[in-house]
């Protein structure tokens, strides 16, 4: 935010939904865990520690003394595979199905933990033929298939770091992954099946190969999952289902201290250039087991659980692979787009496997809206009792579209914010205890302090804007970027700090961390996000959130998506400059609309916010994840040259807006 203005708090929304009383009344976490976290916050996170099997317990909670570097648990020693998979086949509960996966051609299959347990194993047995040894990198290049899950636990059970790279990305993007984490064997597949047709995966890889700094790839394994031809080198190339074959199917996990490198995953690179943020074991899988077991309110006897997240973002490592698998949880894994071959695809699924808890996106639920209410309607989506968002600030329209359309108006609608810096869940309602708000997420989980600050990192008083902050460490954080130390203490934590007293009395300064996003507190201090800090806008002297004016935009019945961005402007300083896409009908209204749309903005927010410019558009740009890049938008409306394109799904989106341009003014 450019101004010591805070931000505009503009949105007005009354609505609000209880709990429901039958899950209120059997939830995992009820309200006075706030309260209990709130009096022994280390105590706390101890005792989340004991959901996990230690083969040395620690006997420090966390270590401080040198911020922002945090190390939780250290003389902890665990294997994160095992915690995922092996004891939950020892407790006697190997039958249970760890995954269902519904491949997008409809081919599918049940794995059992004990199933889980063995494939580990044996792809833990090939890892270590091919010499990788603990703290080793492994790329994994792969489609939403079990393997990935496979393949991230076998790692995880020697102790490699992982590094998934997104199987929609460009050899491009694969080949700076691969150079920055240096990694020593990739696992790919031939391909995976994506909108009816097999897409291939294995070309990627051997051209990132033939980039200089990927010569420490010694080996590719490939699993078949489309069975099309595939280039070879040999030597270098070996397919996953022989050298996986011939192993054992059995293996004796070790244990690692907690702080051994987990992972290392690159951020979405919606603002910019991906950063590669680490993750370590113990507090990583405690925060990650206990916001899935708390937020989902997870029965894992009798909860079929799914989320729609690709393995290749921190959602599918966090609430696909660690949190729901340390929780024994019985989930969905699906391959392909939601519109293949039909647009009711998920909720065939969620009537086919009896889904309780769905975790999706509020693009993808945005999507459901403009194809219409009438597809899930066709489908029985009884057995769903939780609903959860993550991603983006959900817009209270579509937020209440959910509850209702695919909820029965009935499940708790859980908007949980996180990033991958933060590895779990940090804000989110508590579904058994919190009267949810549209459009809010919030409050800090129990053991978590967020608030939001001003420009000085003074907490704003309820009903004010500014920048949300964490105020203390948590057990699931980064723990650096990989290789650039230095960007991690400039993007995080170099911003605000909070004074205090050392231990000889002096006065020191202790770091907070600064998440990036904008965020209000409202009336009763509940948290709502506001988008980027770098995408809100000032106008006339007002910072304005686009989430706010986005959300006014979409509460339209005739607009489906909107992205909203501040333009350079003689007279405001900035005019606001908005991208709409029409739902169904109203899309042949097109221009006409715009009037109707800014008297809209208008009522709803304030004439400050009304748009000074709107273009409706057949499509926006989005990240692979599906988020709405900003900044490319305001390189249109600026009449600027686009910045980086490469982490966008479609290019010729931009395009297509360009050529929209010469009827603006
Ligand atoms: P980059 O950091 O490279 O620009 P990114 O921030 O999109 O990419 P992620 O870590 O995947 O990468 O996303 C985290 C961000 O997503 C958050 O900082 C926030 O802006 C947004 N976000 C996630 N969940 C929510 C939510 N429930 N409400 C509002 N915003 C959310
Ligand atoms: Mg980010």
């Amino acid at each position: 935010m450019s101004s010591n203005e805070s931000l505009a708090n503009l949105l007005r929304e009354e609505r609000r939904f209880a709990p429901p009383a039958e899950l209120a009344a059997t939830a995992n976490v009820t309200g006075d865990a706030y309260e209990k976290a709130a009096g022994d916050r280390l105590g706390f996170w101890a005792e989340q520690a004991r959901r996990l099997d230690w083969a040395v317990e620690p006997t420090e909670t966390l270590d401080w003394s040198n911020p922002p570097f945090a190390k939780w648990f250290a003389d902890g020693r665990l294997n994160v595979a095992y915690n995922c998979v092996d004891r939950h086949v020892e407790a006697g509960r190997g039958d249970r199905v760890a995954l269902h996966f519904e491949g997008e051609p409809g081919d599918s299959r049940s794995i059992t933990y004990a199933e889980l347990q063995e494939e580990v194993a044996r792809a833990a047995n090939a890892l270590t033929e091919l010499g990788v040894e603990a703290g080793d990198r492994v790329a994994i290049y792969l489609p939403m298939i079990p393997e990935a899950a496979v393949a991230m636990l076998a790692c995880a059970r020697i102790g490699a770091p992982h590094s998934v790279v997104f199987g929609g990305f460009s050899a491009d993007a694969l080949a700076t992954r691969i150079q920055d984490a240096d990694a020593k064997v990739v696992i790919t597949a031939d391909g995976g099946w994506r909108r009816g047709k097999p897409g291939a995966l294995k070309p990627a890889v051997d051209e990132a190969l033939t980039r200089p700094g990927t010569e420490g790839v010694r080996h590719v394994l490939v699993v078949r999952r489309t069975a099309q031809e595939v280039e070879w080198t040999e030597g270098r190339d070996l397919w996953w289902h022989e050298v996986t074959g011939r192993q054992s199917a059995t293996h004796t996990a070790q244990p690692f201290p907690a702080e051994h490198p987990l992972f290392i995953l690159y951020t979405s690179g919606t603002t910019g250039k991906p950063k590669g943020i680490l993750h370590t074991s113990g507090g990583y899988l405690t925060q990650a087991a206990y916001t899935h077991h708390a937020v989902f309110d997870l029965k894992p006897e009798s909860d079929v659980y799914w989320c729609t997240a690709d393995i290749g973002w921190v959602t599918g490592h966090s609430y696909i692979v660690y949190g729901p698998l340390a929780n024994g949880a019985t989930q969905v894994m699906y391959e392909g787009t939601p519109d293949t071959p039909h647009q009711g695809r998920f909720w065939e699924i969620v009537q086919k496997y009896g889904v309780t808890i769905l975790y999706t996106a509020p693009t993808a639920i945005r999507t459901f809206m403009k194809w219409g209410d009438e597809i899930p309607a066709r489908y029985d989506l009884s057995s769903l009792r939780v609903l959860g968002s993550v991603g983006e600030p959900i817009n209270p329209e579509a937020w209440v579209w959910y509850r209702e359309k695919i909820g029965a108006g009935r499940t708790p609608v859980v908007d949980t914010w996180w990033q991958t810096e933060t590895g779990s869940v940090m804000i989110s309602p508590l579904p058994g205890v919190t009267e949810t708000k549209p459009g809010s997420a919030q409050r800090a989980l129990p053991g978590i302090s967020a608030t939001v600050v001003d420009d000085n990192g003074a907490e704003v008083p309820n009903g004010s804007g500014g920048y949300l902050v964490v105020t203390e460490p948590w057990p699931s954080m980064l723990r650096t970027i990989w290789g650039d130390e230095q960007r991690y203490l400039d993007t995080y934590w170099s911003r605000f700090a909070r004074r205090a007293t050392d231990a000889d009395g002096g006065e020191t300064r202790v770091p907070l961390y600064f998440a990036g996003d904008g965020a209000k507190k409202d009336e009763d201090g509940d948290i709502w996000l506001l988008g980027r800090v770098d995408d809100v806008m000032l106008v006339s002297g007002h910072n304005i959130s686009t989430t706010e004016v986005e959300s006014a935009l979409v509460s339209h019945p005739k607009v489906a998506e909107a992205a909203v961005v501040g333009a350079t402007d003689a007279t405001t300083g900035q005019a606001i400059c908005a991208f709409v896409i029409l739902r169904g009908a109203a899309a042949d209204e097109g221009d006409a609309l715009v009037a109707e749309l800014r008297d809209h903005v208008g009522r709803t927010l304030g004439p400050i916010a009304k748009p000074k410019r709107i273009m409706t558009v057949a499509e926006l740009p989005k990240t692979r994840s599906g988020k709405i890049m900003r900044r490319l938008l305001r390189d249109v409306a600026e009449n600027r040259a686009l910045g980086d394109v490469t982490t966008l799904t479609d290019s010729t989106v931009m395009e297509l807006i360009q050529a929209k341009l010469p009827s603006a003014p």
